[in-house]
């Protein structure tokens, strides 16, 4: 059975650095990967984008290929989107099949301060987006939880349903949201950091626009 990769996120908008981290990552695992935005993330000020802008400007994005998909579950929760709590509600459907949480490597640091995080193990292997060629370095409670689970192969982890850290070097791309954002109510048009849907549509990109 094929592994279920997510990859959570506010997507305000969703941009090539998104796409291009899942679609490395589908590769590598073999693997669905599924974009889920979040509705009020716990760590963050609120997306400028609405939920339904935001989601059209995914269903836009991913339209063309059938590898990576939309989940909308967050969305429909209310209150803030915890994983863990995402996280099993997956599990409960998807039985013994492999999960994997993308994280890059930043937001994977951070994970000590993350809502009941020990039982994140538990639950799905944790796949780490990592620059190549650069060995990461964690604080000394993630390394210390996380010892003992690191692998670099992510093929292997399919011989359980949850419990790895996988390391996963992708080609990285320095794009962020904020800057998109800022490009566009700047007035400006950045078009090869963005899905060319997103940047051809009249409306898309309207709550960006100053
Ligand atoms: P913002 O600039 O608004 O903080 P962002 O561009 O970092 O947004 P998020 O929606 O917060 O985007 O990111 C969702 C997930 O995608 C996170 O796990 C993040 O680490 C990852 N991600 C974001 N940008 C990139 C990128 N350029 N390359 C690889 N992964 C990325």
């Amino acid at each position: 059975m094929k592994p279920l990769a997510i990859l959570g996120g506010t997507f305000d908008p969703v941009h090539i650095g998104h796409l291009n981290a899942a679609w490395e990552a589908a590769e590598l695992l073999d693997a669905e990967v599924r974009l889920m935005p979040a509705n009020v993330p716990p760590h963050r000020p609120p997306p400028v984008a609405s939920a339904e802008q935001r989601v059209a400007m995914l269903r836009a994005a991913l339209q063309g290929q059938s590898r990576l998909s939309l989940d909308t579950r967050e969305l429909q929760r209310e209150g803030p989107s915890y994983t863990v709590d995402t996280l099993v509600e997956l599990r409960a459907e998807q039985g013994d099949r492999p999960l994997v949480l993308l994280l890059g490597e930043d937001a994977f640091a951070g994970l000590p301060s993350w809502h009941r995080w020990h039982e994140l193990f538990e639950l799905a292997h944790m796949g780490v987006l990592t620059r190549p060629g650069v060995e990461p370095t964690w604080p000394a409670g993630l390394a210390e939880a996380i010892s003992g689970r690191l692998t670099t192969d992510p093929q292997g982890i399919r011989a359980t349903h949850a419990g790895r850290v996988v390391l996963m070097p992708i080609t990285p791309l320095e794009i962020s949201a904020t800057r998109v954002r800022e490009l566009l109510a700047a007035g400006q048009q950045p078009r090869y950091l963005l899905p060319v849907e997103l940047l051809d549509s009249p409306t898309l990109l309207a709550p960006y626009r100053r």
